[in-house]
């Protein structure tokens, strides 16, 4: 969107940019992200940094240990209650503007921990721009979360949004298996 500039003493704007939409451009290749792992998620994490998926390709690969130093927090794996204030306190403490990717299941909805330690997804607690289902997600499924999460930068838009996936599971797996019981012998003699 562009941004109408009013020098001081000029009665009306003469100049149009696109100001915000450098920012957003800039803003979404330059993520320093704050990681809290908690769980078996956090080995696909790891494999997001490998060469084979390679995050860095999408300028989100620098990790910050210090939430003040942050924009991005990556929640990965199951929150407790006893985590919640924690998660909180990191999320307070992150600068503006900031944003939350929920990696999995159990960061997005509390996934199979339907009991009452488990926090039931981190939108309880946080503010979170991106949903990533899976148990664990395939590394492909993060980084189209994280690809959705770069265009929201980049037109502003702060709606959550969750990746789909890449392929409709009834036509991979169920249809492959209708063929192959199809055509398989029944084991009758008549
Ligand atoms: S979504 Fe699955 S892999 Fe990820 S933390 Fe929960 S149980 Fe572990």
């Amino acid at each position: 969107m562009g941004e109408l500039i009013t020098l001081q003493g000029s009665e009306q704007g003469f100049v149009t940019t696109r100001v915000n939409d450098l920012l957003g451009w800039a803003r979404k290749y330059s993520l320093f992200a704050y990681p809290f792992v908690t769980a078996c998620c956090g080995m696909e994490f790891m494999a997001l940094a490998s060469p084979r998926f390679d995050i860095s390709r999408f300028g989100a690969e620098a990790p910050r240990f210090s939430p003040r130093q942050a924009d991005l927090l990556w929640v990965v794996g199951t929150i407790s209650q006893r985590q919640a204030p924690v998660l909180r306190r990191i999320y307070e403490q992150m600068m503006e503007p900031k944003w939350v990717l929920a990696f999995g299941t159990c960061a997005s909805t509390g996934g199979f921990y339907d009991n009452y330690t488990t926090v039931a997804g981190i939108d309880k607690l946080v503010p979170t721009d991106v949903y990533i289902p899976g148990c664990p997600p395939r590394p492909e499924a993060v980084i189209d979360g994280l690809l959705l999460l770069q265009d929201k930068i980049a037109s502003g838009d702060r709606t959550p949004g969750v990746v789909k996936p890449r392929e409709d599971p009834v036509s991979r797996d169920l249809v492959p298996l209708r063929k192959k019981r199809e055509g398989a012998p029944t084991g009758r003699t008549s």
